[in-house]
């Protein structure tokens, strides 16, 4: 069953593991995105593909004085193979990391011989690698040509995919199945199944501003009204959805009322219908608290990534990797996670969805982020079976 399969270099890949860990891709340094850009579109280029960078889409943040500001992103890589076929489906990584360029942690240190700790090496440039080596093992088997697929690596997944959430949902559209590249729910291959979602919110608040002795009663305090909405807003948790107030900013010196105050807060709802809910709570809430408080509020945000639930053709999905894993000795398991990723996005497209196909590895991020470098064969193996399978008619 195996012989249609080309043979994985796992030097190769490590090597490009460790090149790309070298290169600083924080979410917010351009410069080190743009570099991660063009050495990912040389490696892809190895592909019978196209290979295009595709501009970020604008994003809106609200600063800490409450104006709106245009926050930049680096492009994302999209190469598409065979758009013409039949059965296609969607690839997909990230090539940002969680640690900025003045992070401490940029250097990569072996902690065995098969253990590599460096910044994005299982979060996930080795999951890039799993990907890439996948298909050009695909490539070489005899029924590739029956299928076609479009890979995405965004540019701003850590800090939610706002930049690239309308590229995802685009590039999801028609397709078959998609496979995400997140390292392992856990360092023993484990796959995250369902997971729930996420939204972020920042409320601004503007008051009133009075001398704190002289006039008190003529100000409007934003800082009461937002501590009266954080309250109100934990008062709202279920068993459906945590809410998190994360960050209060705003005030003024002591003497005087403060006129304005910006909250940020998160929401992880464990089912579409939750997040929906919560957000039209919002809107009364705000209502209220204006009106109690004599004061304006402005909100920003939602929720960006849905709740992913595994349908029955996403089972089908995740039996057909266990199916493969079972041909190559590989005990594939699956358990329900609180974190989110871009599966959440693909899968709210009715897409089915394994979005943690990259390596096997932990720590992520956090300094002590780790590589177990023997899954990078491994798993390219498994997604290679995969792709093989998808390619001959697996899931119709
Ligand atoms: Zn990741």
């Amino acid at each position: 069953m195996d012989g249609n399969l080309g043979t994985i270099d796992s030097a190769a890949m490590l090597a490009q593991v460790q090149a790309w860990s070298a290169i600083n891709t924080g979410t917010g340094n351009l410069a080190g995105l743009a570099e991660q850009a063009a050495a990912l579109a040389e490696a892809f280029g190895a592909l019978p593909a196209t290979v295009e960078l595709v501009d970020p889409a604008p994003v809106t943040a609200i600063a800490a004085d409450g104006s709106a500001f245009d926050k930049p992103h680096g492009q994302h890589l999209v190469v598409r193979v065979r758009p013409q076929a039949n059965r296609r489906i969607l690839l997909t990584g990230h090539m940002d990391t969680v640690f900025p360029a003045d992070h401490t942690f940029q250097h990569q240190r072996w902690l065995d011989e098969e253990t590599l700790n460096g910044p994005g090496v299982a979060d996930m440039k080795g999951g890039i690698a799993v990907m890439l080596h996948a298909l050009l093992a695909f490539e070489q088997t005899p029924g590739a040509g029956a299928l076609g697929y479009d890979i995405l690596i965004n540019s701003d997944e850590e800090t939610g995919s706002l930049a690239s959430a309308d590229l995802i949902a685009q590039l999801a559209a028609g397709k078959l199945a998609a496979l995400t590249y997140e390292p392992a729910a856990l360092p023993d291959g484990t796959l995250a199944h369902e997971r729930g979602g996420t939204g972020n919110y920042s409320i601004t608040f503007a008051g009133k501003s009075a001398h704190a002795g002289r006039n008190p009663h003529e100000g409007r305090n934003a800082v009461v009204a937002a501590a009266d909405l954080i309250l109100r807003l934990k008062a709202l948790e279920s068993a459906e959805i945590t809410i998190n107030p994360a960050k209060l900013e705003g005030g003024a010196a002591n003497n005087v009322v403060p006129d304005h105050a910006v909250l940020r807060f998160n929401v992880r709802p464990k089912t579409v219908e939750a997040g929906a809910a919560f957000d039209s709570v919002l809107n009364d809430l705000l209502c209220s608290i204006e009106t109690t408080h004599d004061i304006a509020t402005h909100r920003h945000g939602g929720v960006t990534r849905p709740p992913k639930k595994v349908d029955a053709a996403a089972q089908r999905l995740f039996d057909l990797v266990r199916e493969c894993g079972a041909e190559l000795g590989q005990d594939i398991r699956w358990q329900s996670t609180g974190g989110v990723c871009d599966g959440n996005n693909i899968a709210a497209c009715g897409v089915p969805v394994v979005d943690t196909m990259g390596v096997r590895g932990g720590a992520i991020h956090s300094p002590d982020e780790y590589l177990i470098v023997p899954s990078l064969a491994e798993r390219a193996r498994l997604s290679a079976r995969v792709i093989e399978r998808l390619a001959s008619g697996a899931l119709q």
